[in-house]
């Protein structure tokens, strides 16, 4: 069976076989990892080797913090401007789909928040033009979502924004491909797409932000205090930062982050050739340049096939294909755990299901 998923979505599968092998004995400790202290030396052990390894994939600099933090990538929408924003303080958000609206929203309560670009008149789907871009300069930081996973739109390049910090929602991106991480003031992400199981969300953010903000808050909400922590502030979601970290481990021996960005390139590249070549029985929506590596939406020419499209498809071990509501029709993610054997079964399927549907 291949899982097309927008999340939670699929682990590499050695992953899941490596979770299973160790799962009622982890470690040589005779029981599971779920069942180990936080503060022991193994689990601790374990948690620097994870940062390691992460630090090693990303080339994060020194002079940024890696904290596994939890509540979804939705808890930091609020977090951040928490955090990074002072009293009476505006942050600009370039809104490019469902999320980064999203994230505005909940930042509202926390910051003035400026849109400073959108591309919902387009319905999303496009970006929008860096040079339409309102960017304030005395602005606390600049958000946006590299990655639209309902949209499916997908910035190329990191924009230039000055000296503002930037901030990115990677969620359903991160570990895709190569990245800069010094071009970004803090990056975040969910971990159910390309890291691990849902519930923890990785951060990489740079130390100086830490200690911006000076409004009161519980400790509990305050990045700072998750740093100096080691990220133990209270109890860890230690399961998921297991698994992040044999992802992690997968993610090196398939040649790191740039062999991913090969193959994630080419799974894309093919899936979008079968669509543009369909004659218009399959459409993408979305403006070519913008295009998204990771989601890719497509509709039927005639949406009374859907349902047996996502029948059939299903009965030939694809699974969930159903596209978002927001865009009707089918979607398919390809993160990094979807191998190019699982686009030939779906191109081979779409191939055939035309034919017999004509
Ligand atoms: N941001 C992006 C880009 C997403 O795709 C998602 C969906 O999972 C979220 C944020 C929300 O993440 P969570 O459910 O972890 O709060």
């Amino acid at each position: 069976v291949w899982n097309f998923s927008a999340g939670p979505a699929a682990l590499p599968p050695p992953v899941l076989e490596r979770a299973q092998r160790e799962l009622l004995d982890w470690n040589g400790s005779g029981a599971s990892v779920m069942e180990q202290s936080h503060r022991g030396k193994r689990f601790i052990a374990m948690a620097e080797r994870v940062e390691a390894d992460l630090r090693e994939l990303l080339a994060i600099p020194a002079d940024y913090a890696v904290l596994f933090l939890q509540g979804g990538a939705t808890q930091h929408f609020a977090q951040i401007p928490m955090n990074l924003a002072g009293e009476g303080d505006s942050a600009d958000y370039v809104v490019n789909g469902h999320w980064g609206a999203k994230a505005a929203g909940e930042a509202a309560p926390y910051v003035r928040v400026n849109v400073a670009a959108s591309s919902q008149a387009d319905n999303y789907l496009r970006l929008p033009p860096r040079e339409s871009w309102q960017l304030d300069p005395r602005a606390a930081y600049v958000h946006y979502t590299p990655n639209e996973t309902i949209h499916g739109v997908e910035y190329h390049d990191v924009p230039v924004v000055g000296d503002v910090p930037l901030v990115a929602d990677m969620s359903s991106n991160i570990l895709s491909e190569p990245l800069d991480v010094s071009r970004f003031g803090l990056i975040y992400a969910g971990a159910q797409k390309n890291i691990g199981p849902s519930g923890l969300v990785l951060m990489i953010v740079r130390r100086d932000l830490l200690e911006r903000s000076s409004r009161p808050m519980a400790r509990i909400f305050r990045y700072a205090e998750h740093a100096a922590a080691a990220s133990m502030l209270n109890t860890p979601n230690t399961w998921g930062w297991y698994l992040a970290g044999l992802t992690f481990e997968w993610l090196k021996e398939q040649g790191g982050v740039a062999a991913m960005g090969e193959r994630n390139r080419a799974k894309a590249e093919k899936l979008y050739a079968a669509i543009d070549g369909s004659g218009g029985y399959y459409r993408n929506p979305v403006d070519p340049a913008a295009r998204s590596r990771m989601n890719v939406p497509f509709t039927l020419h005639d949406s009374a096939l859907d349902a047996d499209f996502l029948k059939e498809s299903e009965a030939a071990g694809l699974m969930a294909l159903k596209g978002h509501k927001a865009l009707g029709g089918m979607r398919a993610s390809l993160y990094n755990a979807v191998p190019l054997a699982a686009v030939d079964a779906l191109v081979a399927f779409m191939g055939d299901f035309a034919r017999r549907h004509g």
